[in-house]
């Protein structure tokens, strides 16, 4: 992934794709500014309001009213598909072959609650994509060293089938960033969904990410773990021309 001078990041291997728009917007890009882009690109934007749930909407044309759930998919040219996010992991879908895209909220309630298999099986329904062919754009999210979970947390996962590798264990990380670890666990919420998708058959090459990038760490990323009075969210996005 690199830095462009857009206000949002794009995997290189996506950016190629023809007639695909991607991005994971940065702090600096507002909602107006999100708006602004969609409507001079000529994309009417379907933004949820997001609950933490596995909630999946099939996209056939612009939505009348505002949909409520956590991963969109879509193979509608026009409809540029949006899930914002602060520490939470925004995964962005594309199925070249059958011309469909996904946007998925994985934060660590959808996570356990399996929303990315769900989106990619929605796909496999809908379009009859195939996962070994499928590409997964990871975003930037709270990394490791900074999310600190109690262990109803990591049960839950546990009981959900995750390994317990998705855990970070205390002696990987210096003791600094990890101050008062009796009875806590760091939670790695992009190595869970990577695991996810490798499980449903995605190929390691089709799986892209932005490497270490942390909300929490990076200043021109948005975190709700670092200042959860700033109501503001950033822009991810993927849709077809
Ligand atoms: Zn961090």
């Amino acid at each position: 992934m690199i830095e462009s001078k857009c206000p949002y990041l794009t995997v290189p291997r996506l950016a190629a794709v023809p007639g695909l728009v991607h991005g994971f917007g940065e702090a600096r890009w507002s909602e107006a500014d999100f708006l602004a882009f969609a409507a001079l690109n000529g994309f009417r934007p379907v933004i949820m309001r997001q609950l933490h749930s596995d909630i999946i909407h099939r996209i056939d044309g612009a939505p009348v009213k505002k949909l409520e759930g956590d991963a969109l998919i879509t193979n509608i040219p026009g409809l540029l598909l949006v899930i914002r996010t602060a520490d939470c992991l925004p995964v962005l879908l594309v199925d070249e072959e059958k011309q469909a895209v996904a946007a998925v909220h994985c934060g660590w309630r959808g996570t356990e609650k399996r929303i990315l298999e769900k989106a990619v099986k929605a796909m496999v329904e809908a379009y009859g994509s195939k996962p070994a062919e499928t590409r997964a754009a990871l975003g930037p999210c709270i990394g490791p060293a900074c999310y600190e979970v109690g262990p109803e947390v990591r049960d839950r996962f546990l009981h959900a089938g995750f390994p317990a590798s998705i855990f970070v264990e205390r002696g990987r990380l210096p003791a600094i960033q990890v101050p008062n670890l009796k009875g806590r666990y760091l939670l790695d919420l992009r190595e869970a969904n990577t695991w996810l998708l490798r499980e449903l058959g995605f190929k390691k090459t089709n799986i892209f990410n932005p490497g270490p990038t942390c909300t929490h760490c990076e200043p021109r990323l948005l975190s709700y773990r670092r200042n959860s009075a700033d109501p503001r969210r950033m822009y991810n996005f993927i849709g077809l021309l």
